[in-house]
């Protein structure tokens, strides 16, 4: 296990963290509720999109094929913040690594997390490019950008939240 790893296993220990003490909490507070409410249903509208144009059944394909294009160092850059948005959004975190030369959070039908960054919604390999064309990738881009925003407003007022919650026992 390298340094990178055993970094994302620490943040993924402390986005576990976070949901086993502030996850009833969260649950109870009408402003986040709304905002996780909106980006489900933006997760929702993205992940239509995808599998009406083909792009979820040809990335499931290459999944369970090679591990997909989902270089583990996307994974690792992920943070406790995400992850734990994630698991108020019903994802589940895996618990082993079904591909060690990919992503961590690849599985055997593709991405585990529903709250994703940019860079793993909006990219788009020669095979997609031509599955897709100009007009339904623009289409697929604008939702994402609704998608992106809908992330960064839940993570902006969960980071709110937690350091109103702060104690000098739990920083
Ligand atoms: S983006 Fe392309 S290479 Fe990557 S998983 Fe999807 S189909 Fe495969
Ligand atoms: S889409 Fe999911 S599996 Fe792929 S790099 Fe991003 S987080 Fe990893």
């Amino acid at each position: 296990m390298d340094e990178a790893f055993r970094e994302l296993k620490r943040e993924i220990e402390r986005a576990l963290l976070l949901m086993e003490r502030l996850g009833a909490a969260c649950a109870g507070a009408p402003e986040l509720q709304g905002l996780v409410r909106k980006l489900v249903r933006q997760t929702e509208r993205t992940d239509s999109l995808m599998a009406g144009s083909g792009v979820a059944e040809a990335c499931a394909k290459c999944a369970r094929a090679t591990g997909s294009c989902c270089f583990r160092e996307m994974g690792e850059s992920y943070g406790a913040m995400q992850l734990f948005a994630n698991l108020l959004l019903g994802a589940e975190i895996p618990r082993s690594w079904d591909f060690p030369k990919s992503c961590y959070f690849v599985g055997k039908n593709g991405c585990e997390l529903k709250s994703r960054h940019s860079f793993c919604l909006n990219y788009f390999c020669p095979q997609l490019i031509d599955i897709l064309g100009e007009e339904k990738i623009l289409e697929i881009q604008r939702q994402v950008g609704e998608q992106l925003l809908a992330g960064w407003e839940l993570e902006r007022t969960l980071t709110r939240f937690i350091t109103s919650r702060a104690t000098p026992e739990h920083p």
